[in-house]
């Protein structure tokens, strides 16, 4: 995919969903003066509001419809669970050069959802997916530097429009993110195992937590550890709902493979058997180095 200095611009941006990701986007794109106009859509009127008084939008509307008219460029970026009916809400009304993109975390139930409801307008889709975020939720928690040295992910389809595909790779590169493309079976893979388990850990160890009978006290004993390890819990419920659900043969799939490797472990501490148990802390003790050492690498290969 392209690295080369973005040059484009956009006259009517709508971004439907005006949260974190949404509204990081308008504000990365606001500070490059690459849009004239920025129009957000949602159900809440003061979220929508709250997104005018900061300056993420200049406008809004609850009307998806009436928005995408005349639109350059629309983004998605609603929970994967609402993708169907917004894709259906504004397909009548947008012209045959306005690109759709989306941000949602799953891409391979977005893309049948796009091939299904947008017959031979499917070459106007171009799915992405930012991999960046955090557990804060709504237009409140966007920030314009979000994006800055993170990776955005796109799926293409054989038939997507090659000007279409290169206006959104150029939007996402001017935001100071890199672009790569990957398959999307492939992306609901990587992601699963490496996004999507973890918060189904950590859910799972809250839920388990709260369970305990003397819940207060296990509370009141929590550790520095438990606190980073449970950061993500605080996600919002219904993205990661519609996430799991969007993503459900191969993330269950992962998860009862990753159950079996906590029974074996269960099995080992049971039979004491410490030696093992050392070689596998020594090993994922490695593993972790080097996972820091890559994502260090990284970073300083973007800031030089
Ligand atoms: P968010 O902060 O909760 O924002 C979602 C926005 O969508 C809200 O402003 C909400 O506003 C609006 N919305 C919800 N349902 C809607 C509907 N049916 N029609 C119109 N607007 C609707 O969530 P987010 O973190 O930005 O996530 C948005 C998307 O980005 C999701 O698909 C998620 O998978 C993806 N993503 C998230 C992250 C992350 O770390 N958070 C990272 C990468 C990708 P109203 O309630 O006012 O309608």
């Amino acid at each position: 995919m392209s690295s080369s200095t973005p040059d484009f611009h956009i006259h009517k941006l709508v971004i439907i969903g005006v949260g974190l990701i949404g509204g990081s986007l308008a504000l990365a794109l606001r500070e490059k003066s690459t849009v004239d106009e920025i129009i957000g859509v949602g159900r809440s009127v003061e979220n929508l509001q709250r997104a005018i008084d900061l300056n993420v939008i200049d406008a809004f509307t609850q009307d998806a419809s009436v928005a995408v008219k005349e639109a350059d460029v629309v983004i998605i970026a609603v929970p994967v669970g609402a993708f169907e009916s917004v894709l259906k809400q504004i397909l009548p009304h947008i012209s045959k050069n306005t690109v759709i993109s989306d941000v949602g975390s799953v891409k391979g139930e977005v893309v049948e959802i796009a091939r299904r409801v947008m017959g031979k307008q499917i070459d106007q889709f171009v799915p992405a997916h930012p991999i960046a975020g955090s557990e804060n939720s709504g237009v409140e928690a966007a920030f314009p530097s979000l994006f800055v040295d993170h990776n955005i992910i796109i799926t293409p389809l054989a038939e997507t429009r090659q000007d279409l595909l290169l206006l959104i790779e150029s939007v996402w590169l001017s935001t100071g993110a890199k672009v790569l493309a990957l398959d999307d079976q492939l992306h609901d893979q990587v992601l699963g195992v490496t996004s999507h388990l973890p918060h189904v850990i950590v859910y799972a160890l809250m839920d388990y937590l709260a369970q305990q009978p003397e819940q207060t006290l296990h509370y009141q004993f929590a550790a520095g550890g438990l606190f980073d390890l449970t950061r993500i819990a605080s996600s919002d419920a219904v993205m990661w709902r519609d996430i799991c659900v969007s993503n459900q043969d191969k993330l269950s799939a992962i998860v009862r493979e990753y159950a079996n490797s906590l029974n074996q472990l269960a099995d080992q501490i049971e039979a004491g058997e410490g030696a093992q148990l050392e070689q596998l802390f020594r090993h994922a003790k490695t593993e972790r180095g080097q996972l820091a050492d890559m994502r260090a690498a990284k970073k300083a290969s973007t800031s030089t």
